[in-house]
């Protein structure tokens, strides 16, 4: 997935603020901002705008935008430390059961 794919994403799930300019999800019924709750900004191209200034960090850090290589990387890496922990588990029930007198 495309950086500016995910920000077109994101953006259809956030309406503006046409009070206080923050952005909110559309499900809200008021701003979490300024409680706000009259007609928000739902066009996609003024959201979008908004969405491109948030710092690629910060959408980053909630999940958005990450390149398709990165998330693989990640998961592949998750998969690598769960069969190091399974392996490390058996090797340490195995290491009790051998010591353990029957
Ligand atoms: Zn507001």
């Amino acid at each position: 997935m495309h950086r500016t794919e995910a920000r077109g994403e994101v953006a259809q799930k956030l309406k503006l603020c046409p009070f206080c300019g923050a952005l909110n999800s559309v499900e809200r019924k008021s701003c979490y901002n300024c409680l706000w709750h009259g007609v928000f900004e739902f066009d996609h191209a003024i959201v979008s705008a908004s969405v491109n200034e948030i710092d690629p960090d910060v959408l980053f850090a909630m999940g958005v935008g990450l390149p398709a290589q990165n998330w693989r990387e990640r998961l592949s890496e998750r998969v690598r430390l769960f069969a190091t922990a399974i392996k490390h588990k058996v090797s340490y029930v195995l290491s009790i059961r051998r010591h353990t007198p029957v």
